[in-house]
């Protein structure tokens, strides 16, 4: 990053020395370094895969923001791009695969299966959108969407690290435990109750039966 853009506008620095000093803060640093060397974890799930795949070459090259490693392994990898169909099938590994990266994750929605099932919505083994089990940071639109767009929804991502703080960021908050061992088991047919409803609906219709 050049010096104009780590330097906090609001300290004023000699014109003589503003090409060797720059004042910043801790956050912006910490973030800096984050939100260049976003590493993907290497899957893809459908056809949104393919534009993925050519945002990825030459001709869009992920690689000027730093996204260009992806990782065969969750446990190096930053951000977890959902791209293409989630079926019931693959839920339970995506999940897995998700509580192996170590934090602080990014989860994308690309396109509009994972974002919302698209066009198969309501099918009997698909998941009516992956931020029913996951929390989704950057959800992008299309059918499937082009490189352009995945490279937009990349910013977007990139603009969400920025204004996070070390003093606030959930993974540094000992009180936030998540349970990594839990893996939810999709239940076939449509999706038409939220799944992360279940237990509710089940209490209640429990609780009709009883009355
Ligand atoms: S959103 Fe469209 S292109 Fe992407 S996986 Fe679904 S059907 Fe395929």
């Amino acid at each position: 990053m050049e010096n104009e853009k780590l330097s906090l506008p609001q300290y004023d620095i000699p014109e003589d020395i503003q090409n060797a000093v720059a004042i910043t803060t801790l956050d912006r640093l910490y973030n800096w370094g984050r939100r260049s060397s976003v590493w993907p974890l290497m899957f893809g799930l459908a056809c949104c895969a393919i534009e993925m795949i050519a945002a990825q070459a030459g001709r869009y090259d992920m690689a000027r923001f730093g996204m260009e490693v992806m990782r065969p392994t969750p446990r190096q990898a930053d951000m977890m791009l959902v791209s293409g169909t989630v079926t019931k099938k693959m839920v339970p590994a995506i999940i897995r695969l998700y509580n192996q990266m170590p934090e602080p994750k990014y989860v994308v929605a690309m396109g509009a299966c994972a974002s919302g099932g698209g066009p198969f919505k309501e099918g009997y083994n698909v998941v009516a959108g992956i931020d029913k089990f996951l929390p989704v940071d950057v959800y992008i639109p299309g059918c499937p969407p082009t490189p352009q767009a995945l490279i937009a929804g990349m910013i977007k991502l990139q603009e969400k690290i920025d204004k996070q703080s070390i003093k606030k960021a959930p993974w540094y908050n000992k009180k936030v435990k998540e349970d990594v061992n839990f893996v939810p088991v999709p239940v076939l047919g449509p999706d038409l109750m939220d799944p992360r409803r279940y237990e509710e609906i089940k209490a209640a219709a429990a609780a009709k039966e009883g009355a």
